[in-house]
């Protein structure tokens, strides 16, 4: 069945978000040993989009990736997080920019600044394409963000439901997600 969306961020919109904060982040971490980790599998686009134009901003990162599970369902994560792939590159001493799609009760970002703090890196910083504060638990804010969001379940732009919607150019609501297929 087709899943009714609203589409909330244009491809456009996305993609001058993106310059703007690659813009800021280039500034902060200027003359920096810098590694890129991103939070599998929603990330992959975004973080994509970001290292590409770090390149224009002459930030040459290394990126690792981190995949973490959260049990329960699909649309609201539940409250343990575990690490099913770790990090595979040193980030002792380094300048560590951790992305995410969406920050949401905050609990996976939480889980990943603490894992990285023993492996001592300079300084981490978080960087998310979304952030849904209403629904925070963990008291963490981006340093990074790029919209902004009601509490509403959003797909597109690596962001799935079910595994899907990640391909679509741009950021969409989509209704009652847990009964629309
Ligand atoms: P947190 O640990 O901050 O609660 O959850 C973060 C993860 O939950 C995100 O990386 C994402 O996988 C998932 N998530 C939270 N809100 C949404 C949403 O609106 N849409 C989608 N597709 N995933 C979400
Ligand atoms: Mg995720």
């Amino acid at each position: 069945m087709k899943i009714p969306e609203k589409i909330l961020f244009s491809k456009e919109q996305i993609e001058n978000r993106i310059r703007e904060l690659v813009s800021s982040i280039a500034e902060d971490f200027r003359d920096r040993e810098i590694v890129i980790v991103g939070i599998l599998k929603g990330s992959f686009i975004f973080l994509a989009d970001l290292v590409r134009l770090m390149y224009e901003y002459n930030i040459h990162p290394q990126v690792d990736f981190m995949i973490l599970s959260s049990y329960g369902g699909s649309t609201y994560p539940s409250t343990m997080v575990k690490i099913e792939r770790d990090l595979s590159i040193s980030v002792e001493g380094k300048a560590v920019l951790v992305v995410d799609d969406i920050l949401d009760t905050g609990r996976t970002m939480q889980y990943v600044k603490e894992r990285l703090r023993w492996l001592e890196p300079e300084i981490v910083r978080t960087c998310v394409l979304l952030d849904k504060p209403a629904r925070r638990i963990v008291d963490i804010t981006p340093d990074y963000t790029g919209f902004q969001i009601e509490d509403e379940f959003v797909v597109g732009f690596g962001l799935d439901y079910n595994g899907f919607h990640r391909e679509k150019p741009y950021i969409a609501v989509i209704q009652n997600p847990e009964s629309a297929d």
